[in-house]
């Protein structure tokens, strides 16, 4: 078989063989016809295009460097909350639960949703020129696109309040008695039929709530507000944790479901 001819042949009905010329001017990817390298052309991205779709997918974690964004007001203590050490979050990534290894100030998604709450469909990020660290700093484009020393960068409540005694308190007495570590272990003991633990899930989302109305009736602070003071509440957590929680009156109704669900 000559350089030039094809790899298939086809026995005609007469006998004879036919077999099809390869074609002459074929080309290598990356090569002109006369065999010079074609000018390619990249596309490479080098800066934010405002898509808004990491916007979409998950909120920014706050930085202490972000503090001048507090202080100036273009966030605010209701644009955020806490997600507490130990927490069952959902990951933004796969959708898997994972328990938060540290305390996180996130700015708050439109609720429903994993979208921030900055986010406008229609203009983008409301306030990109202001936007936190970790927006500025993420760059979907390149490979390195983690928080570096997130540890110690990161906002905490310690860091906003420390220095405010009966909120720092509220805020010890509230991880005292409602310790998410202690709540998973509950329901864990719940889903295995001990009863008792019943009992001790009810007491601890009794101190959730009461505390939460103490803050707003003692302290004046905005309902807005508690979910950065105390993180999210056990009744709106605990589909995560496998069980739906109902108010009824001043009782709570404790179902234990199948699936887990955000
Ligand atoms: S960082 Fe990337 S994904 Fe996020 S808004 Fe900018 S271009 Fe879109
Ligand atoms: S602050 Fe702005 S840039 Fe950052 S996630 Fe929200 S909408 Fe996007």
């Amino acid at each position: 078989m000559s350089d030039e001819s094809s790899n298939f042949e086809i026995v005609l009905p007469d006998g004879t063989v036919y077999r099809p010329e390869k074609k002459k001017s074929h080309t290598v990817q990356g090569y002109t016809p006369d065999g010079q390298p074609k000018k390619m052309k990249f596309s490479q991205q080098t800066e934010c295009k405002r898509c808004g779709e990491c916007c979409m997918r998950d909120t920014p974690v706050m930085l202490k460097e972000d503090i001048p964004l507090l202080n100036k007001g273009v966030i605010t203590e209701k644009d955020v909350y806490t997600i507490r050490e130990g927490e069952k979050i959902l990951s933004s990534i796969d959708r898997e639960a994972y328990f938060s290894s540290m305390e996180l100030i996130k700015i708050k998604p439109i609720f429903g949703s994993t979208t921030c709450s900055f986010y406008d469909p229609y203009e983008g990020c409301t306030i990109y020129e202001n936007r936190p660290t970790v927006c500025r700093q993420y760059e979907c484009w390149s490979q390195s696109i983690e928080i570096t020393g997130l540890e110690g960068r990161r906002l905490t409540r310690d860091s906003l309040f420390g220095k405010i005694d009966l909120i720092k308190r509220a805020i010890e007495n509230h991880e005292k008695n409602c310790s998410l570590e202690k709540f998973a272990e509950l329901v864990d003991e719940l889903k295995k039929q001990k009863s008792e633990s019943v009992e001790k899930i009810a007491e601890m989302i009794l101190y959730d709530s009461s505390i939460r109305e103490w803050l707003k009736e003692k302290l004046s602070i905005e309902e807005d507000v508690i979910p950065l003071l105390l993180g999210r509440s056990l009744l709106n957590i605990a589909p995560l944790y496998g069980l739906i929680i109902e108010k009824e009156g001043e009782n709570f109704i404790i179902k234990v479901t199948q699936e887990e669900e955000e």
